[in-house]
């Protein structure tokens, strides 16, 4: 494994290295400044495996460092060192979730040395070494992936909570690589946003969805397909147009396909994005704002954009039960959402108190792990007829 540790403490820097040392790392390398970090890291996107990051730091303090690690999207395991009350580092924490980023925990300082065991050796893969799983792809190859038609659909079942029926499913595309074999979208979907070809994979991905909802609809099987799209697809104003005649042309009722919409940076053109937007609903294409409550998923898109479905991020989901924070924020989306009459959907059921808790709490609609995770297409007719056997547990 190799560590990096970013800290401006000189004697905690000395401290962690050593410690890490004793343990048995030997690839580690400390950083004063977190701006020497990001370099490093620029440099070498792919030589990192874990980072140990103070928070408060002169120059760019670890929040700020965080953002860089977003940006460069980061594949590593990060932990959070600090000196700082627990509820600063709590937000940092979460903040870094919110990013998709892999938290491995957070320790206060002083670090004892059981504490860091401890925490490495529930790391997923502790000692192994990185395997080529976690390389990095150019644009020109995933363009010609998607030539070659090698995205693949994957899809997760959204289930209603009172009746426990399915009511659809989300689309969640992967790249089936030549060499690494399944490749998740994290890896290649900011890739695509970045080389133009967001677009490209956006159209693969919806034209693949709608042929398998045309095959699940020969088998008796009537979904709601949701799709995912990037902001950087709202820009051509044709957009609204090219979704209706693909949906017209696979036979599926324009009601029938939901558009998952994530902002993940700032829109570039607000009012091309608001226009396409507007005029996708005026075809009831449904709209679903993804992620609700990170990043730019905010107050501001629900009162711009005619949403009709709320998708509340996994983080604010999982847990909630024994969290007030969580469950306050929870609470309080649902109640906005019922007020503006759109649906919800909680994403992150990961357990059967997950379930329970968002059930309770009025949700519409449930989807994670705890009822399925993203499957083959083909999988589906079998998982469905599974489905009705455990639903009736669940009334
Ligand atoms: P998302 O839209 O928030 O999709 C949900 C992600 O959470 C999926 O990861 C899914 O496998 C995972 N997930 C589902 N249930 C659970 C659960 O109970 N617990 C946990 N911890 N995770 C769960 P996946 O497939 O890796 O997708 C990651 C992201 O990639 C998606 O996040 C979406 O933003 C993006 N993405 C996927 N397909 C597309 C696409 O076709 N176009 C675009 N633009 N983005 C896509
Ligand atoms: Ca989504
Ligand atoms: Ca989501």
């Amino acid at each position: 494994m190799r560590i990096l540790v970013v800290d401006d403490d000189p004697f905690i820097r000395k401290l962690l290295v050593r410690q890490l040392k004793t343990l048995g790392y030997q690839q580690v390398l400390a950083c004063e400044r977190a701006q020497a970090a990001v370099e490093h890291l620029e440099r070498q996107p792919d030589g990192t495996d874990l980072i140990l990051c103070d928070l408060q730091m002169p120059g760019m303090d670890g929040i700020e460092f965080i953002r860089h690690l977003v940006r460069l999207g980061y594949p590593g395991a990060l932990v959070l060192v600090s000196g700082e009350d627990e509820r600063i580092l709590q937000s940092a924490e979460r903040l870094a979730r919110g990013h998709r980023l892999r938290v491995a925990g957070a320790l206060y300082k002083p670090v004892s040395s059981e504490q860091l065991q401890r925490l490495l050796q529930a790391l997923p893969g502790g000692d192994a070494p990185r395997t080529g799983e976690a390389r990095s792809y150019g644009a020109e190859e995933l363009a010609n992936g998607i030539r070659a038609g090698q995205l693949v659909n994957h899809y997760q079942p959204k289930v209603d909570f009172a009746s426990g029926q399915v009511s659809g499913v989300e689309t969640l595309v992967r790249w089936q690589h030549p060499e690494d074999g399944l490749v998740y979208p994290d890896r290649f979907v900011t890739l695509a946003e970045e080389h133009g070809l967001i677009d490209a994979l956006m159209l693969d991905v919806l034209r693949n969805a709608l042929a398998d909802a045309r095959q699940w609809r020969a088998r008796g099987i009537e979904l709601q397909v949701a799709v995912n799209v990037s902001m950087d697809n709202l820009v051509g104003l044709d957009f609204p147009d090219l979704v209706e005649q693909e949906a017209l042309a696979a036979g599926a009722p324009l009601t029938s396909l939901v558009l998952e919409v994530t902002e993940s940076h700032l829109m570039k053109n607000r009012q091309a994005a608001l226009d396409i937007l507007t005029r996708l609903r005026l075809k009831r294409i449904g709209l679903s704002i993804d992620d609700f409550g990170t990043g730019h998923s905010s107050l501001v898109q629900l009162r711009d954009i005619p949403f009709n479905e709320l998708k509340i991020d996994r983080s604010f989901v999982h847990g909630a039960w024994r969290d007030k924070s969580l469950d306050g924020i929870l609470g309080a989306s649902l109640e906005m959402a019922r007020r503006l009459g759109m649906r919800t959907v909680a994403e992150g059921i990961e357990d059967r108190t997950d379930w329970d808790h968002l059930r309770g709490a009025g949700c519409d609609v449930a989807q994670g792990w705890f009822i399925a995770k993203a499957m083959p297409a083909e999988h589906l007719p079998a998982w469905l007829e599974g489905w009705e056997a455990r639903r009736s547990e669940l009334a």
